[in-house]
């Protein structure tokens, strides 16, 4: 079965309310008719108001972090049973920004993960090397343990059902997007990883590219075999650019 093709935007803390609500409102004008999966993960605060922005629509909500506890002394927090309840159906685990500047550590990120399953969320596990890790050749060790923790206390069942996303951080805001060919071998990595792990189940799980997608790029790397979607940051804060990267898809 081929896999559903999955573009997400991930709008980090931006905008305001009003432009937030412009935008998702935009989002479903120009995503209309694609043939994927399109996702808006808005900061947390606006959750609420997005959904009903895009309700009725294609348009899918996602957050942007939860909290692996189901609820008690944790200031700050949300968990994943609250973001449920506001209509958010997907949430992004370990984005680089969170192990980076917030210390997610690679077992943390995977209590994450489990607890996202276990609130009926579909969790999308970031991972991906730095530029020094590239430059060392460590890509591929570096992208293995990060799956082993965030994917380590998964039923095969649900390691299927976990979406993936590969963000070469020294690609994230930067405007140097990894190649086409170079995605297209660490995403052929992830598979084969997730092959040894849960057999011909690895075929279902997509994984997506994020690292400065962009229209003028997206084409390219979409049409790699291995490449499921995209994780846009920057780009999804612009409706039409967010839209011409969705129908970038190659047509079946
Ligand atoms: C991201 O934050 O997940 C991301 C990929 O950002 P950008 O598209 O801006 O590189």
């Amino acid at each position: 079965m081929a896999r559903r093709k999955l573009i997400a935007g991930n709008w980090k803390m931006n905008p305001t309310l009003a432009k937030g609500l412009l935008l998702a409102r935009d989002v479903v004008e120009q995503t209309r008719g694609v043939d994927a999966d399109i996702l808006v993960i808005p900061p947390t605060a606006f959750l609420t108001s997005v959904h009903q922005a895009i309700a009725q629509s294609h348009v899918r909500l996602g957050a942007q972090n939860l909290h692996p506890e189901r609820a008690g002394a944790y200031t700050g927090e949300v968990s994943g049973g609250m973001l449920a309840e506001l209509g958010v159906s997907s949430v992004l685990c370990g984005h680089s920004e969170r192990r980076e500047l917030f210390g997610e550590s690679p077992d943390f990120v995977g209590t994450k993960v489990a607890a996202a399953h276990r609130e009926g969320l579909l969790p999308i596990l970031c991972v991906g090397e730095t530029l020094e890790a590239r430059d060392a050749g460590t890509t591929e060790q570096v992208v293995a343990s990060q799956l082993q923790a965030g994917l380590a206390s998964l039923l095969p069942i649900q390691i299927a059902m976990t979406v993936i996303a590969y963000e070469p951080v020294w690609a994230i805001g930067t405007g140097r997007n990894a190649t086409a060919a170079q995605a297209q071998a660490v995403h052929a990595f992830i598979r084969g990883w997730l092959r040894a792990r849960i057999g011909e189940h690895a075929d279902d799980v997509r994984i997506l590219y994020g690292g400065s997608v962009k229209p003028n790029n997206a084409r390219e790397l979409l049409a790699e075999p291995d490449v499921d979607g995209a994780l846009v940051g920057g780009a999804s804060l612009d409706a039409v650019g967010f839209g011409e990267i969705a129908k970038a898809i190659p047509t079946a």
